[in-house]
């Protein structure tokens, strides 16, 4: 193994083990220390556990809408109780390794208690309170940006392709221009994903600080959870050759 175990990336500090329902996810001090602002993942669920499969139906499209709703409620409930928050409304993107960002406003916000989801979307930011910023991932590094005193959280999914196309790089400044934050008061986070030297073809991590840092954010954390060294309790697409679940990382304002 490469990269520390989950149990010494715990020992840190950078994260912290909770469960809720019999799904273990980790927050995070350096995000959950900005007042009203939460941000968690969920790690490795245990096989055939109800949560695990709706995460892998997420971006299924079918004809059974119904189902389909009743599955994201499932998880969004969830997501109210482990974000401590009365309500609140879920988007996710349809994630396509790109590098396309949406702003959530109040003209294209889900109404209370729904989900809605952006075609070719890999990332998500937003100024208003009770919008969980949702991405899904296994390898593949979700990313956090949030600042407490412009009140504005953002959450990206960054794989190869999407980091070849500096996607941190451009959303951290749509992120400063866009939603009036300054970049020295931001917060980074990076989220359990492949490990620098885990991942042949880039070292994720890397890339990903020193867009961040080339954007102007000062404070980046990463944890340093990689998830290919830690397979009983994370995802990973390599290292399981596809056949893998997700895990679900998400940013509120409360
Ligand atoms: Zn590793």
């Amino acid at each position: 193994m490469r990269h520390e175990s989950l149990d010494a990336v715990l020992d840190r500090g950078d994260a912290v083990l909770r469960e809720l329902d019999g799904v273990r996810y980790l927050t995070y001090p350096a995000i959950d220390e900005l007042p009203g602002i939460r941000a968690l993942t969920t790690l490795r669920q245990p096989g055939g556990s109800p949560f695990a499969a709706v995460l892998d139906r997420w971006d299924e499209r079918t004809d059974n809408l119904t189902e389909t709703l009743r599955l994201h409620r499932t998880v969004g409930q969830w997501l109210i109780g482990a974000c401590n928050v009365d309500q609140a409304s879920f988007v996710s993107g349809r994630q396509i390794h790109e590098d396309r960002y949406v702003i959530v406003g109040p003209a294209n916000a889900p109404a209370p208690n729904e989900l809605c989801r952006f075609d070719q979307t890999d990332a998500l930011m937003t100024a208003l309170p009770r919008i969980a910023l949702v991405v899904l991932t296994a390898d593949c590094v979700p990313l956090f940006l949030a600042d407490a005193q412009a009140r504005a959280v953002c959450c990206v999914h960054a794989g190869k392709v999407g980091t070849r196309k500096q996607i941190a790089l451009q959303v951290a400044n749509a992120f400063f221009e866009k939603l009036g934050v300054r970049p020295q008061s931001t917060r980074a986070l990076i989220g359990p994903s492949i490990g620098d030297g885990c991942y042949a073809p880039l070292p994720l991590w890397r890339e990903n600080l020193e867009q961040l840092r080339a954007a102007g954010v000062e404070t980046i954390v990463n944890p340093g959870l990689c998830t290919r060294c830690n397979p009983d309790h994370c995802y990973s697409y390599r290292a399981e050759k596809g056949f893998t679940g997700r895990m679900l990382s998400a940013i509120i304002i409360a």
